[in-house]
């Protein structure tokens, strides 16, 4: 299958360095392509296809990104091309242009256990075909992000720039903005308070550049509307308030009963794992990846045991395997291929960066020594981060020890405190 055509997504500005399946970023260790995962889903057909790319192509593994992404690296110059062909063949790149803006995360195990409002799985599909329907939406920045929470509050940590939140089966609140909307007016919401701050960043950044021309001061920072900022809502100089009571008027929306504000949504649960039992009878199995990288086999043993509904990967760099009638047997053969199936494991709590060799800021291989440290010592009892320099890329809200390394060992941070 030919790759839908890559001509625009390539011309796009180098400013907005997010990397895609096409557009990858040059790292230390070769060249990193990122697939988006519109609500973490992946068949297993897929996610095979994606283990053999990462096996032929790149470095040997799959790296899940705290957006419910992967990640291949290690691929060398032009290989991005034999990959985009792959990924097209199954269904993961359906627009070049759009590749780098399908960032939707949902809520992982909507439709699986009964802890949310209503099952919001039906629309991420949605959202992601209309987003790439429309041509303007391929300028959204990379670092944009769509949420689609079923009530049970589990992405307010991702801080996405637009989430509806589930309140009853019909009935979702907009954040920010505080309003609700009819469950069919959703998708259409979320796509015009998008399309609204490409306006608005555009009318910010063309009055900056005509102060500028006219002898004024810009300042080029993300308020002043420099080149540089507004790759987020919430660095708009109104955070966006604006544009979403206009949206809010145009689609008729409702004020939402209580606060509009991100502390009216409901605190974030813990982060699953282990057996999730179903109303069907069924059970699904959330699964850690070690670090976050899935091997090759790994990868393969979970597509083998997809159902209809496939895996879903979660922001928090664990696999929901739904609908399994063999739970018990299938968590043993994960535990033993090394995926962390409960709590207990060292993967629900340690979690590391890049670090070395792909990261050339790096001052240690921190994935190695953290892998040396769980090896001998076992599970630590805190939530502990592996970070290669001070820039801490990734750090997770939860962490109790920080481990940032020196060049000459490790600097221990508890509770960020050294
Ligand atoms: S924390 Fe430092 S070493 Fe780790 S990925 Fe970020 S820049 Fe690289």
């Amino acid at each position: 299958m030919p790759i839908p055509v890559a001509s625009e997504a390539v011309a796009r500005s180098r400013a907005d360095a997010c990397p895609g399946a096409l557009s990858v970023h040059v790292a230390a260790d070769g060249g990193l392509a990122r697939v988006r995962l519109p609500g973490g889903v992946v068949s297993g057909a897929a996610m095979l296809a994606l283990a053999a790319a990462a096996a032929d192509l790149g470095r040997g593994d799959l790296e899940l990104t705290s957006r419910a992404n992967v990640q291949v690296r290690g691929l060398a110059t032009g290989a991005e091309l034999e990959l985009g062909l792959r990924i097209a063949a199954v269904g993961l790149l359906p627009s070049a242009s759009h590749e780098r803006v399908r960032n939707l995360v949902a809520s992982p195990l909507s439709g699986i256990d009964d802890a949310g409002v209503v099952d919001v799985s039906p629309l991420a599909p949605e959202l992601d075909r209309q987003l790439c329907a429309r041509p303007v939406l391929a300028d959204l920045p990379g670092r944009f992000l769509f949420g689609l929470d079923d009530g049970r509050g589990d992405l307010g940590r991702l801080s996405p720039d637009l989430t509806a939140v589930a309140r009853a089966v019909d009935r979702f609140e907009i954040h920010p903005g505080g309003f609700t909307v009819d469950r069919s007016q959703v998708v259409p919401v979320l796509l015009a308070a998008a399309e609204a701050f490409l306006s608005e960043r555009e009318s910010l950044r063309s009055g900056a550049a005509s102060a500028e021309a006219a002898g004024g001061t810009s300042g080029g920072g993300a308020a002043s509307g420099g080149a540089s900022g507004e790759w987020r809502i919430s660095e708009l100089p109104d955070a966006g308030q604006g544009l979403l009571q206009r949206v809010a008027r145009q689609f008729r929306g409702a004020p939402a009963s209580g606060s509009a504000g991100e502390h009216s949504l409901p605190a974030p649960p813990p982060e699953p794992v282990g057996v999730i039992g179903q109303a069907d009878g069924r059970a699904a199995l959330v699964v850690l990846a070690p670090l976050g990288r899935l091997t090759v086999e790994q990868a393969s043993f979970l597509a083998r045991h997809a159902g209809v509904r496939g895996l879903r990967i979660t922001p928090w760099r664990s696999v929901v395997l739904p609908d399994l009638i063999e739970v018990t047997s299938v968590a043993k053969q994960a535990s033993a291929l090394g995926l962390g199936i409960d709590e207990q494991s060292p993967w629900y709590r340690v979690s590391a960066c890049t670090g070395r060799p792909g990261c050339a800021k790096a001052l240690a291989d921190v994935r190695a020594d953290a892998l040396s440290e769980v090896f001998n010592h076992g599970a630590p009892p805190h939530t502990v981060r592996w970070s290669g320099c001070e820039r801490r890329c990734g750090r997770p809200h939860d962490v109790q020890i920080d481990l940032i390394a020196t060049g000459n060992g490790y600097r221990r941070t508890e509770n960020g405190t050294t």
